[in-house]
């Protein structure tokens, strides 16, 4: 019989998710010898049997690995026989080449959650119970390579049980790194507000008690604390709001199983799988009438957050709920607190109670939010679960950082052929926040050992993040023009790098001529673009002032369609509003004082939403153009008369004529959802028609979508629906968000690009 020793090497998310062991089975099942051991880039192992056992073993390992594994190269060569007939799983060696990949945080496993429940197991009810195939990872690695001494259970020395199941290749729990027990792991405590240990034999029993007489606690989770509240206890929800200065933004809701979510929301099979996944993000389902919680938790909103409990903590919580509120423990936009002290001085105003544990949490990490729209995911935020899993790309890259943009900031770090995305760091707009970005930024550079050779960043002169670039000038920076960036995200994910069609339906986006950029068709590569279609300008009267409160724009647009004879219009918002005010607003426009031009899409949705008396004051970014979508009836509507001019080698889309359309039906009483429906309809037909006439000049077949505005699905289908009718190839981001979440990766693939092409 013929024998052979192979030498394999395998990269990718490999460590700390049961390779060896199964490896290690593996070659049981196949009679060989050999070794396993991690490495900095990810493993590598020697087998050494016959031929066609070791081809048996090779074809399994990449067929079919253990669950949370993922291989991204696996490299093997025939080299000399040892004649070794025992299989050994040999212990790590720190290797020059650090880029083995961290796995995300992970979700309890079904045999632990049995084991837990289970009264006769050593870890009966005990809520840090976790194995190889669950339990954190990113959230308490503080350096590679992942063995406990660099994660936040090194202040945990194992028990004996522990230790043995730790050291057993064929246990569960063999270099589990979070390895825990109630006698050596980490414990929960109840506090009340400031602090103070409660006396309470049950800590968990107690938290159960305080949260159905309708109390606030705030729950430390994976990525950071929670605040809790019954989210069927209107009064207790509405104070959570009040408490936590968020009025009318959605809350999300976790409930204990698909039963229970499916008596509260439709959930088609797509959002089933995508709920019960290892990854646990909240879903956006469409509620259900009647709904059956509060209101209070997603007010004016057909869509409710939901999630599944994804820590032992949760589960032993929510088994006695039907629902409830988990809102990321912060203010207003401060980012999610990690930290005991942190969050008792942060949240000791909002919630009643702690339920704090002595786990360390090192990195923050928000949950994910996620839509699923005809059976494919996409991302509203792309946080715990995902990250740092990398996003593949088509090309090898230089080491680059890219720093987002300003609002739902991420950063992107790329190496050889991965952009690894951070988790969702929040708006830059407060000192915490960028510390938390520093911190983040640091960190992945650590854990990844990436030294980026570039910084890439927005054009805004005012952005935290393009100021931070700029600070660190000496490494090279390359600035990206934000709408820019947003279509190369899309080429990224897709491996897309001939010319596209680019349609950007953004908010707000710093352009290279001063004006807010927001309603664009860009021709773009990932080195440079051209603007070649755009809404036409409107001016934007105090900038911020104007986006805070969409009347403002309203009228600015009223101004741009009748000119003077504005105010003679029968509209009941401009009667609403103080006359003197509105002579102000009118000095301002018509003036340029403070008035910057714009051509957003964003802030056209939120001024139709103020005309037609949907929302005049926006609670949050972007509500008053989600109220205009959520009124859409959901049928198709014939579109207002628009025209596209084409006047030096641009297309401009003519906004005061779809402006008069619009007032036109509000005059004459139609009810908002025709107004709504005939609108969207309307902006559908002028930007596919648009990119048809480009298309045709230039040539081009392929066109990528991206940009805040297309979170709105009916705007996403209706434009990505008439481009693929004409037989264009049509491309939308499903890995990362369409939101300013997606920035960096666009920023670092164009900086990238830039690089290689000199
Ligand atoms: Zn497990
Ligand atoms: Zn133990
Ligand atoms: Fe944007």
């Amino acid at each position: 019989m013929t024998r052979r020793r192979i030498r394999a090497e395998v990269e990718g998310i490999v460590q700390g998710v049961g390779f060896r062991p199964f490896v290690y089975q593996l070659a049981k099942d196949f009679q060989l010898g050999g070794f396993v051991m991690n490495t900095s880039y990810g493993a590598l192992l020697e087998i050494e049997g016959a031929i066609e056992k070791t081809e048996g073993f090779l074809e399994k390992l990449s067929s079919a690995p253990p669950p949370l594994a993922r291989i991204t190269n696996l490299t093997s060569k025939e080299i000399q026989s040892e004649n070794q007939s025992d299989f050994v799983i040999k212990t790590s060696e720190a290797s020059e080449r650090m880029s083995a990949l961290i796995s995300p945080d992970v979700a309890v496993c079904d045999d632990c959650l049995a084991e837990m429940f289970d009264p006769m197991d050593r870890r009966h009810l005990y809520p840090f119970i976790n194995c190889t195939n669950c339990g954190p990872r990113y959230t308490i690695i503080q350096d590679i390579p992942y063995d406990r001494e660099k994660t936040s259970m090194r202040v945990f020395p194992m028990c004996p049980e522990c230790q043995k199941e730790y050291h057993n290749p064929l246990d569960r729990r063999f270099h589990a790194q979070p390895n825990a027990c109630p006698v050596c792991g980490p414990v929960v405590t109840l506090t009340s507000s400031t602090g103070k240990p409660l006396d309470a034999d049950d800590p968990i029993a107690e938290t159960v008690r305080l949260l159905k007489k309708g109390r606030i606690v705030a729950i430390k989770g994976l990525g950071g604390y929670h605040l809790v509240v019954d989210a069927t206890n209107e009064s207790s929800v509405k104070l959570l709001r009040e408490r936590k200065r968020r009025e009318e933004k959605p809350l999300a809701v976790m409930c204990p199983d698909m039963g229970t979510i499916k008596t509260l929301a439709d959930v088609n099979p797509g959002e089933e799988r995508l709920l019960e996944s290892i990854i646990r993000p909240i879903v956006l389902l469409a509620k259900k009438h009647p709904f059956p919680l509060t209101d209070a938790t997603a007010p004016g909103n057909r869509f409710i957050g939901v999630m599944l409990p994804y820590t032992p903590l949760h589960h032993l919580i929510i088994r006695n709920f039907s629902a409830l509120v988990m809102t990321s423990g912060n203010l207003s936009e401060e980012p999610i607190a990690i930290d005991n002290n942190e969050a008792l001085r942060r949240l000791g105003d909002t919630a009643d109670f702690f339920l704090m544990h002595n786990r360390d949490i090192y990195l923050r990490s928000d949950d994910s939010v996620v839509t699923v729209d005809n059976g494919r995911p996409s991302q509203i935020r792309r946080s715990r679960g995902y990250a740092p899993a990398p996003v593949f790309l088509r090309n090898k890259q230089p080491q680059i950082l890219a720093v987002g943009g300003e609002q739902k900031n991420t950063v992107c770090l790329t190496k050889e052929n991965r952009a690894f995305i951070s988790q969702h760091i929040g708006d830059l707009e407060n000192l915490q926040t960028l510390d938390f970005f520093e911190m983040t930024v640091n960190h992945l550079k650590r854990i990844l050992d990436i030294e980026p050779e570039c910084i890439a960043h927005d054009l805004h002169p005012d952005y935290l993040s393009g100021k931070w670039a700029m600070e660190h000038r000496e490494l090279g920076i390359e600035g990206v023009q934000h709408h820019h960036a947003h279509i190369a995200g899309v080429m990224a994910e897709h491996g897309l790098e001939e010319p596209v069609i680019g349609i950007a339906c953004d908010g707000t986006g710093y352009g290279e001529d001063g004006c807010i950029w927001g309603g664009e068709i860009l021709v773009a590569d990932l080195r440079r673009y051209q603007r070649i279609g755009r809404l036409s300008y409107t001016p934007m009267p105090g900038g911020a002032a104007a986006i805070k409160e969409p009347w403002r724009m309203a009228v600015s647009y009223l101004i741009s369609a009748y000119g003077d004879d504005f105010d003679q219009l029968d509209l009941p918002f401009i009667k609403k509003r103080d006359p003197e005010k509105i002579r102000i607003l009118k000095q301002m426009a018509v003036g340029g004082i403070r008035s910057p031009l714009t051509s957003s899409l964003g802030r056209l949705f939120d001024a139709v939403a103020a005309m037609a008396g949907i929302k005049e004051i926006a609670a949050f970014e972007g509500q008053p153009a989600m109220m205009l979508e959520m009124v859409h009836p959901g049928k198709i509507f014939q579109p207002y008369a628009y025209e596209c001019e084409n006047k030096d080698d641009a297309f401009i889309i003519n906004v005061p004529l779809i402006i008069r359309e619009v007032v036109g039906d509000i005059l004459r009483n139609e009810p908002v959802e025709k107004i709504s429906g005939r609108f969207h309809s309307t902006i559908i037909n002028a930007f596919a028609q648009t990119a048809k006439e480009i298309a045709l000049k230039t040539g081009i077949g392929t066109i990528a979508l991206s940009g805040g505005c297309f979170q709105n699905r009916i705007l996403l289908n209706g434009v990505a629906g008439k481009l693929k009718q004409l037989n264009f190839n049509v491309y939308t981001q499903q890995l990362t968000p369409v939101n300013d979440g997606g920035l960096s990766l666009g920023q670092a693939v164009i900086a990238g690009a830039r690089i290689r092409g000199g």
